[in-house]
């Protein structure tokens, strides 16, 4: 039995330290990344941000708020494929939509159907399981590198450098990163198996970025400045979901209670998830996720507003002009307490 003794850290255990700055407004930050991939030549600008290919966050109704801001959005895998085809179609060149597929047949059956009818248009695909560590997996992401040379392929979730490596190596371009965090996830409590959010970034961050490849940070962000931390800590692309829950742009339905609206908000491993679209959950597994019901919040505008304001002042305050400059600037100072909690 071996015990790693070296604290690893969460978004709320630490603050991002103020440098002594030359930039005058938050206006003058930019925070548009261009990137360049390991594997496939297509070229991504944009504001590195992705709703989570969730059925209440990856809609088309929020790819196109997030576009407007040149934000991105992984779409959920349950649409059909016809919807797939028709809004692929109307993309235009400066948006970023992932397709999210897992490594079953039916998914990759749907893809194909959707590439013959549409062929080219998808540019960004997102192949996502919950444990990212099986040879199945990494065998599944090699081979759609090989048939699909120049499509951008983010595959995950890993926590450890290693497994980031391997991933990159297979063929990913970008390496999701976070098992556990997820404001519905209940892997943790089901199997005891996780890895603190901020600590697993900065690692499959140094990791990736010595083999030339890009991580995206997914999971645990509660507020704009755990988003702000996680590009601090080498990010290169974040992922929200319940950050993005609960809008307009959400979908599902929406319920009265106490003359307030609701919407339902429920992980994709969730029993909610599972009735919805795998007849239940089935008789060897248990539950990865949990339901709660989120007031419901009205036009993802505001929320984008708020996330862009956060990030773009965290980089005046340690003075980086770019997105880019903020990981280099950034110093963490671990804390016992994030916030003055006294008004609740
Ligand atoms: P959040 O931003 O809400 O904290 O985390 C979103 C992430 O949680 C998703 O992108 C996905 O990786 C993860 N997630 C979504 N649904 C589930 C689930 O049912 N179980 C687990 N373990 N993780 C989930």
């Amino acid at each position: 039995m071996h015990i790693d003794n070296e604290i690893k850290l969460d978004f709320k255990d630490v603050l991002i330290r103020p440098k002594r700055s030359t930039l005058s407004s938050r206006s003058s930050v930019d925070l548009v990344r261009p990137f360049k991939f390991l594997h496939s030549k297509t070229e991504y600008a944009g504001i590195p941000i992705i709703a989570a290919n969730m059925d209440t966050t990856g809609t088309f109704s929020m790819a196109e708020a997030l576009g407007k801001h040149q934000l991105s959005v992984a779409l959920h895998k349950h649409y059909d494929a016809k919807d797939y085809v028709e809004f692929f179609s109307k993309l235009t060149n400066k948006s970023t939509a992932f397709y999210s597929l897992g490594i079953g047949s039916a998914d990759m059956k749907k893809f194909e159907e959707v590439m013959k009818a549409a062929p080219d248009a998808i540019k960004y695909v997102c192949i996502d399981v919950a444990n990212g560590y099986t040879e199945t997996f990494v065998s599944f992401v090699s081979s759609f590198r090989k048939s699909f040379p120049n499509m951008v392929i983010m595959a995950g979730n890993v926590v450890t450098g290693d497994m980031t490596e391997e991933l990159l190596l297979a063929g990913a371009d970008i390496v999701k990163v976070g098992i556990g965090p997820g404001s519905v996830c209940t892997t943790r409590k089901m199997t005891g198996v996780g890895y603190p959010q901020l600590s697993a970034t900065i690692e499959c961050a140094d990791a990736a970025h010595g083999l030339g490849g890009l991580i995206c940070a997914d999971g645990g962000c509660t507020r704009p400045g755990d988003i702000a931390k996680a590009f601090g800590a080498g990010a290169d692309f974040v992922m929200l979901g319940g950050m993005f829950a609960g809008h307009d742009e959400s979908g599902g339905e929406v319920l009265e209670k106490d003359g307030k609206k609701y919407r339902a908000f429920y992980g994709m491993s969730s029993k909610s998830a599972m009735d919805k679209y795998a007849g239940g959950v089935a008789h060897y597994r248990a539950a990865e996720g949990k339901t709660v019901l989120l007031e419901d919040r009205g036009p993802v505008e505001g929320t984008i507003q708020d996330i862009l304001g956060g990030v773009r002042s965290a980089c005046t305050y340690v003075g980086a002009r770019r997105l880019k400059e903020l990981t280099k600037r950034t110093t963490f100072v671990r804390v016992t307490q994030q916030l003055n909690e006294v008004f609740g």
